[in-house]
């Protein structure tokens, strides 16, 4: 069966192999403050920052989920409020989560095929974070390490915060343009879920010094002094922690990944642009993303897409929120290869032509 689903999605055929490795090392049962953890840790710090290009003076950190991000941002660096840019369902939910437990926070919306208009942005008073979603899951569109640039020039305080979950092992990020970046493993990096990657600037890290807020078992300060000595502030995920090393010992660097998933993208979209069947949810080419593509239609004609594609052995991803019934996703992640895509084009070429 071959997966298009963006998240959880395709994970690496070498995890298999990685799975049992983990086994027979003895992994599974290391104490997380001893040697050997540490040791891990190190080399998976050390490949993090080589392979996704992540500045040697950001602090790099693990939890379980983006969505355990987003609380550790509202909780540790929102003393006031956060600002959420948002145009999908993911950006909108962390809006909201952030609102229950900083009732100040407060979104702005964008419309779909808009480019963020940083210049114009009501950035209130007080304003603590800046929070942007990088690739828009639900609907396929993502928001430019340009913009990021603009943002950080117009509004030199708050912290800017991306969530950057479809689109981190991906495309090559350019951290040093925000302060906080996080992704889930279950999507780019081809992984099984319950691990989530968290960037830091040095100002991240000094905002919560100053903060100090060390209420939560997950309080960045505690994270932060733990990471110190390359330990954790509870018993981490240690198998998807070494998967996570594994994988990337066998990785190219990201400039690398980036160029051929962003030509495959390009490839695609000028492939399905040529389907007079095929209509792409996002019209402006400017703000398509490159790691999740949408295709709307009449929702009883996109239920039948993803019928044919199941009886051919393709998974098409469901539409997400608003889009639920009237789109169909494709993941572009690195896991899956040119000829799965082949395969797919086959399809679309032979039925829907
Ligand atoms: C999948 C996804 C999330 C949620 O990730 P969890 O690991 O389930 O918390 C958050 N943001 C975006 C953009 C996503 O794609």
């Amino acid at each position: 069966m071959l997966n298009f689903y963006p998240g959880p999605s395709k994970v690496y055929p070498e995890v298999r192999d990685y799975l049992t490795m983990a086994y027979d090392e003895g992994i599974l049962s290391i104490p997380h403050r001893g040697e050997r953890f540490v040791l891990m840790m190190r080399e998976l710090v050390g490949l993090l920052r080589l392979k996704l290009n992540i500045p040697q003076d950001y602090y790099i950190f693990f939890t379980s989920s983006a969505t355990e991000c987003w609380e550790i941002i509202a909780q540790n660096l929102t003393p006031n409020k956060s600002l959420h840019l948002y145009n999908g369902s993911f950006g909108e939910k962390w809006c909201e989560y952030a609102k229950r437990l900083k009732p100040d926070c407060y979104g702005q919306a964008f419309g779909l095929d808009e480019v963020v208009d940083a210049p114009n942005l009501p950035v209130e008073e007080d304003t603590d974070v800046i929070c942007v979603t990088q690739t828009e899951t639900s609907n396929g569109t993502q928001v430019s390490m340009n913009t990021l640039l603009k943002l950080q020039n117009q509004f030199k305080d708050p912290l800017l915060a991306v969530d950057a979950t479809s689109s981190m092992a991906g495309l090559n990020l350019k951290f040093i343009r925000a302060d906080i970046w996080f992704a889930s493993v279950q999507k780019c990096f081809g992984l099984p879920a319950g691990l989530a990657v968290m960037v830091c600037s040095p100002r991240t890290i000094q905002r919560a010094k100053a903060l100090n807020d060390r209420r939560h078992y997950n309080s960045l300060v505690f994270m932060y002094e733990k990471m110190l000595n390359y330990q954790t502030a509870y018993t981490p995920n240690v198998l998807n922690l070494y998967l996570l090393k594994k994988m990337l010992e066998a990785r190219v660097l990201i400039k690398n990944v980036d160029q051929h998933l962003v030509q495959r993208a390009l490839d695609l979209y000028a492939f399905l642009e040529e389907e007079p069947q095929m209509q792409l949810l996002v019209e402006n080419p400017e703000v398509r993303s490159h790691t999740v593509l949408a295709v709307k239609g009449p929702d009883k004609w996109v239920q039948e897409v993803k019928r044919q594609a199941n009886g051919q052995g393709i998974t098409l991803g469901n539409g997400y929120g608003q889009w639920a019934k009237g789109t169909f996703r494709i993941a572009n992640f690195p896991a899956i290869v040119d000829s799965e895509y082949d395969t797919l084009r086959d399809f679309i070429s032979t039925h829907y032509h």
